[in-house]
């Protein structure tokens, strides 16, 4: 049961990272539980979409009758964090997907899909997060990307969270927040730094 402190954020159980960020869940200060059932999703206070393959995601949503449901409580209002696959299903465009692949419309920009490239298809690097590591004493923050997309461009309500600092690669947008929805094209679960997943537990505290 969720409570003020300690919310219910269920992770998205399809297929990809779940038990990372369900571990990093609870670390920062939430309960975590799997959904992969409509029922499951109507006792979340939040949802986390991992990464993974955004268009095999897409296909199980419809598969498992999730896709509406999960649509419908977004639209809503349900407090999101998608990292990587996760980033590119919510999004309002996709670039470079297949064409029977379906996103959940939550989050007002445009996503590059692979947009990193062969060369550097997965790799990893130290950068600045808004909210994160400007506050004092904080570190940079590791971000590991795997076949990662980049957020092409934004519409004027959505706020860069964090952009690629060096590289062939710099200044591409690659952390957002638009309203109670997150994304990141990294995977912060992956590296024992709980700041993102204890920034969207906050996030889902203050909307509840
Ligand atoms: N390339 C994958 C996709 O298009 C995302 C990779 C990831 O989630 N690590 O869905």
């Amino acid at each position: 049961m969720s409570t003020i402190d300690a919310p219910l954020i269920g992770v998205l159980a399809l297929q990809g990272d779940v038990r990372e960020h369900l571990a990093a869940l609870t670390e920062a200060g939430a309960q975590a539980c799997t959904v992969r059932r409509p029922s499951e999703l109507t006792q979340v206070d939040g949802i986390v979409i991992p990464g993974g393959e955004s268009t095999t995601m897409s296909k199980l949503l419809g598969v498992l009758d999730l896709f509406d449901p999960l649509r419908e409580r977004l639209a809503a209002g349900l407090p999101a964090y998608g990292s990587c696959a996760g980033m590119i299903m919510l999004a309002s465009t996709i670039l470079d997907t297949r064409p029977d692949a379906r996103h959940l419309d939550a989050l007002d920009i445009t996503v590059r899909r692979n947009a990193f490239g062969r060369q550097v298809e997965s790799f990893e690097t130290d950068l600045e997060f808004a909210g994160i590591t400007d506050r004092s004493g904080a570190t940079p923050m590791r971000a590991v990307f795997i076949r990662a997309p980049w957020v092409e461009s934004i519409a004027p309500e959505v706020e860069v969270l964090a952009r690629v600092p060096d590289g062939p690669a710099q200044g591409r947008i690659v952390a957002v927040r638009q309203g109670s929805v997150l994304a990141t094209s990294f995977h912060p679960e992956v590296t024992g730094d709980r700041r993102v997943h204890g920034y969207f537990v906050d996030m889902v505290r203050t909307r509840r």
